[in-house]
């Protein structure tokens, strides 16, 4: 199974939770705090879970997202 990470560019998160609800694994959760766009931004819980499928990097209409993969 691949290996990786998403990392956010949080500004530019918008909260619609698109990508929560497409991670297979269930890692993507709102984060507590907010953005300087007022919203709570999507963020991972564990990032030792990541199987590198991109469905959420794919999935963001706003481009917030990329996957780097280990393996
Ligand atoms: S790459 Fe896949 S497993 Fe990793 S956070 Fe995104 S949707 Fe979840
Ligand atoms: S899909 Fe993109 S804009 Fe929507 S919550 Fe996730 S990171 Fe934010």
């Amino acid at each position: 199974m691949a290996r990786g990470k998403p990392e956010f560019d949080n500004e530019k998160c918008k909260g619609c939770t698109l990508c929560i609800e497409v991670c297979p694994v269930n890692i993507l959760k709102m984060s507590d705090d907010f953005n300087k766009q007022g919203v709570q931004y999507a963020t991972c819980i564990d990032d030792d879970a990541c199987i590198a499928c991109k469905f959420c990097a794919m999935m963001c209409p706003d481009m917030v997202i990329k996957v780097v993969q280990y393996v």
